[in-house]
């Protein structure tokens, strides 16, 4: 298991990812997985299935996406190249579509005719509600209220969409509770309802099937960067809230010890019990909606309420592999605080031109506190996992910019 070449065969048959991940979930919602995981590997496998994702990839959805050298931001912080990944120019503005694509073409496979999802930051929610009407089948997204109003433009697209986006009040109102919402739908709907779970999250096949999907990411990376600079990156950063663009960046690289790969957690405001969302922080090992992985629990073992200024990185559990990575020491996971990652999206914003997500600042602020004290022949790629525009209400509000009343 500590062989790096090894990563690359995880999970095992029974999802497993050494001590994590697995498939902790009631009696009734195991058949649904274990149809879902016989299904997925009958597709993985079958030439037509990957032509036909492949295909939709590049006409619907805009891939391959571009690696570019961020010229400006290297030379403000005067250390090593930077170069952003560029999920945020695919199809509804992040990389979660790869996901939803591969997953309701395998629930058009398995004839299901209604898909169901959950949604934070409404990224997962827009691409879902996005590949539904593109199959036309029938699209209910689960949602807190609380991160409804933070996200109210991503409400309006699933409508526009044509999906049905239902308000989940229980709790925090965000993520966590969405997800309840979800497994509870499909428990009893399973016969006709796919559930596309939006990351690297929940019970076996999930964190490895969504990976799988987000594998494209690292797999173009590792192309691009070789053939432009004929060699390997020194450094890979990441935003990581469930993890699946960070595990889907990460995964062409895992034997490739040269490459440090670093996941960065939401720091909110600091790393105090309720106030932030790195689970590595302050976190535990436990068991949460479906897989064993880190978490934020109270000495109780009572899930830890979470704060992050990014609605996509406010969840309490990590994926599955990344607590093996931790473990085995293969990636390392920082955190950065909402007012870092604030400052880092003002930093591309005005740099480069481009709007981050506030994940993806988060991976951005790690990169301008590093990258300085890195030398000039050194190679740093982050992943800009989406684009901005979902949060420009938000960081107008933060930093007080008036928006025209
Ligand atoms: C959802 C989202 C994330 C966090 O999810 P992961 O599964 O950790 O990738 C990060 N960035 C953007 C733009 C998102 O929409």
């Amino acid at each position: 298991m500590t062989q790096l070449q090894d990563l690359a065969s995880v999970p095992n048959i029974h999802g497993h990812f050494g001590p994590y991940g697995g498939m902790f979930v009631p009696e009734t919602l195991m058949k649904p997985l274990q149809e879902l995981e016989t299904a997925y590997h009958v597709a993985h496998q079958d030439p037509d299935f990957q032509t036909e994702l492949n295909t939709l990839l590049r006409d619907f959805c805009g891939r391959p996406t571009p690696l570019y050298f961020s010229e400006r931001l290297t030379e403000k912080l005067g250390g090593a190249r930077i170069f952003l990944k560029r999920e945020d120019l695919l199809h509804t503005g992040a990389h979660k579509i790869n996901n939803a694509l591969g997953q309701i073409l395998l629930a058009r496979r398995m004839g299901k005719s209604r898909i169901i999802a959950e949604t934070g930051a409404g990224q997962h929610g827009v691409a879902t509600a996005t590949v539904a009407a593109r199959f036309g089948l029938e699209c209910v997204v689960y949602m807190g209220a609380v991160d409804m109003q933070r996200q109210a433009l991503n409400v309006v697209r699933m409508r526009l969409l044509g999906a049905k986006v239902v308000a989940v009040t229980a709790g925090q109102a965000t993520l966590k509770e969405a997800v309840n919402e979800a497994m509870r739908d499909w428990v009893t709907h399973s016969g006709t309802t796919h559930y596309i779970l939006g990351s690297a999250l929940g019970a076996h096949p999930y964190p490895m099937m969504v990976r799988d999907f987000h594998r494209v990411i690292g797999e173009e990376t590792r192309r691009q960067i070789l053939e432009r600079e004929k060699r390997l990156p020194d450094l890979l950063v990441a935003c990581v809230g469930g993890g699946s663009n960070a595990i889907g960046f990460f995964h062409a690289f895992l034997a490739d010890a040269s490459v440090r790969l670093v996941g960065v957690e939401g720091g909110g405001e600091g790393i105090l019990p309720g106030r932030h969302a790195a689970r590595f922080q302050g976190g535990k090992i436990g068991i949460f909606q479906g897989t064993k992985t880190w978490l934020l629990a109270n000495a109780d073992g009572q899930i830890e309420s979470t704060h992050s200024i990014s609605a996509g990185l406010d969840y309490p559990a990590v994926g599955p592999e990344h607590s093996l990575l931790h473990e085995l020491g293969r990636a390392e996971y920082d955190y950065a605080t909402d007012s870092e990652a604030l400052e880092a999206f003002q930093t591309l914003s005005r740099l480069e031109g481009i709007l981050p997500a506030l994940e993806s600042a988060h991976a951005l602020a790690y990169v301008c506190k590093v990258a300085p004290a890195l030398s000039r022949d050194q190679i740093v790629i982050a992943n800009l996992s989406g684009r901005g525009d979902k949060d420009v209400q938000q960081v107008a509000e933060m930093l007080d910019i008036l928006i025209q009343k």
